[in-house]
C-alpha cells in the first residue's frame, strides 16, 4: 500500500501539541506519583514562561496538568494506549 501524494498532512499546531502531551505523559509517568511534579516542560501560551505541572490521578488515570503561570491547564485520557502504540513498530 503506498501513501497517496495528496494525503492530508497533519497540521504543524496538531504535531506540535502531541509532543507537547507526550512530554507531559513521560514527565508524569516517570514519578508515577498524584503528588504534581514540575515537568519543566515550557507552557504553551503565547508569550507565557511557566513550566507545566502535572501529576497523575490514580482513581481514574487521568494526567492533570497545569500552569502555575497563567492558567492554562488540561486533562490527559486514554494515554495508555497511546503509550502503547508508540512503542509498536
Ligand atoms: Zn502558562
Amino acid at each position: 500500500m503506498t501513501t497517496p501524494a495528496n494525503w492530508p498532512r497533519c497540521p504543524p499546531e496538531a504535531r506540535s501539541l502531541a509532543s507537547f502531551l507526550v512530554l507531559i505523559i513521560d514527565n508524569a509517568t516517570e514519578g508515577c506519583s498524584e503528588v504534581s511534579r514540575d515537568t519543566e516542560i515550557r507552557c504553551r501560551a503565547e508569550g507565557c514562561k511557566g513550566s507545566v505541572l502535572a501529576r497523575l490521578d490514580l482513581e481514574t488515570g487521568e494526567i492533570v496538568w497545569e500552569c502555575p503561570v497563567c492558567g492554562h491547564h488540561g486533562l490527559i485520557r486514554n494515554w495508555q494506549k497511546a503509550k502503547w502504540d508508540r512503542t509498536e513498530p
